[in-house]
């Protein structure tokens, strides 16, 4: 509460900015997940790996926009000479077929190992059409998904109670309570499959939202052997974890899915999505062929994210440097795994993905979010985001930390620092 009292206290704009968003916008909001109470802080600018809210509070950004700000805020040289190149040399949206749009194909093709790939404005979006594609390429609707998983605005399925999911057609979908449990998934894969309507399983190979929980290689492969022996479509979606390794972490734990979703950096911070994978499967996209499935939008090849798309995976986020960048973030949470050891806090994630967990019994080994549901300790959570906060770091409230390229070693010595005062001062509650 206290803590609570002195956000208020330092942020008067914040909370004016919020008051008059509200008259325009629900809740002052236009990403749900954004929203914190008493007030979210505006921020009114970004510069590298920093931000500045609208009460002139500088933060060390580690929420990196949920991943998608994995370049940081300011444009790479590369990513803004390929802006600029777009805009001066090429102009806005062409209306037509692209040399841009098929060099970032080509690019994302040979990153990520798909045969075929088809460009879209959204990580929700490429969800969609992949799910589309796989039903019309089985013939068969329905789709298995997982309690925690999140492939988009519009297809959730929060474990959370209280938190209500928003799937379109949620009818079609079944959802496994447990994820990294192989045996309950596999039985519900055989049961809608022997219902004869089983299209496709789409699951993340590390759960984002629903705790930044990876998933075990023996439960991915098994549920991936599990939909290819009934012949639905295995879709992995990547738009979050394609970031963990140079091909995604789909190659790098050789899950060979049929399809695959991206998104989020691979725009080089512009709007940006993707789907692909065997080129059976995508042929059902192919307009040459007769009764293929449509897949339009206007901006699906739009000039500017095709330019900077293919700067940032050509020039930026090389190989080497997702190597690198992920060996950092491990090395980051085994720092603060130590610090928080005996402790109410643990962590979860892989490589620059990092979940943050306050739970009553300080659970170590967290493999799903049904594990912890009933015991995860808000009101700590609350008071660790809200100390941060003051301490100058930006993290989600719910505990997400997705490191951004050029954040420096000092700075994150501080958080783990910052962290351990934090355990320090509320020794008493930890
Ligand atoms: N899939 C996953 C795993 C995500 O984390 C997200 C976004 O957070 C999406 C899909 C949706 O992407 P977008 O927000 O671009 O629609």
């Amino acid at each position: 509460l206290a803590a609570e009292a002195r956000f208020i206290a330092n942020n008067p704009l914040s909370q004016k900015q919020h008051t008059l968003a509200a008259s325009s916008l629900p809740g002052g909001n236009t990403r749900s997940l954004l929203h914190t109470s008493p007030f979210p802080l505006t921020m009114n600018r970004g510069q590298g790996t920093h931000l500045w809210d609208e009460d002139g509070h500088k933060y060390l950004d580690l929420a990196g926009d949920l991943s998608a700000g994995l370049l940081g805020h300011t444009p790479h040289p590369a990513v803004r000479r390929a802006l600029l190149t777009a805009l001066d040399s090429v102009g806005l949206n062409l209306g037509a077929t692209s040399v841009q749009e098929e060099r970032h194909a080509a690019l994302l093709c040979t990153r990520f190992r798909l045969d075929r790939v088809r460009m879209s404005n959204s990580g929700t979006e490429a969800n969609l059409h992949a799910l589309a594609g796989a039903r019309a390429f089985t013939g068969r609707r329905r789709v298995v998904v997982f309690t925690g998983g999140y492939h988009g605005g519009v297809l959730s399925f929060p474990s959370a109670r209280g938190v209500q999911g928003n799937t379109v057609d949620a009818r079609d979908f079944v959802v496994v309570p447990g994820y990294n449990d192989l045996e309950g998934a596999r039985r519900v894969v055989e049961r809608v499959a022997a219902e004869g309507d089983l299209a496709a399983v789409l699951v993340e190979a590390v759960q984002g939202a629903g705790g930044v929980i990876p998933g075990t290689e023996g439960f991915l492969r098994g549920l991936r052997d599990a939909a290819r022996a009934v012949g639905a479509v295995f879709i992995l979606d990547e738009v979050m974890t394609s970031r963990l390794a140079p091909s995604g972490l789909g190659f790098e734990l050789g899950l060979d899915p049929d399809l695959v979703t991206l998104g989020k950096y691979l725009g080089g911070g512009l709007t940006f999505g993707a789907f692909g994978g065997r080129a059976e499967i995508m042929a059902v996209y192919d307009p040459r062929l007769a009764g293929s499935l449509a897949h339009s939008g206007t901006f699906n090849n739009n000039t500017l994210a095709m330019h900077t798309g293919y700067a940032a995976l050509s020039e930026v986020y090389t190989p080497e440097v997702s190597v690198a960048f992920n060996a950092e973030g491990d090395a980051l949470r085994e720092r603060l795994v130590v610090v928080a050891r005996g402790t109410r806090l643990s962590f979860t994630g892989r490589g620059s993905l990092i979940g943050l967990h306050f739970t009553e019994d300080g659970t170590e080994e967290i493999t799903s979010g049904e594990q912890i549901r009933g015991k995860e300790r808000g009101d700590l959570r609350d008071l660790f985001w809200f100390e941060m906060l003051e301490a100058g770091f930006w993290i989600t409230r719910r505990g997400f930390i997705a490191l951004m390229l050029g954040t420096l070693g000092e700075e994150l010595d501080g958080f783990v620092q910052a962290v351990s005062s934090f355990l320090g001062r509320h020794r008493d509650v930890m």
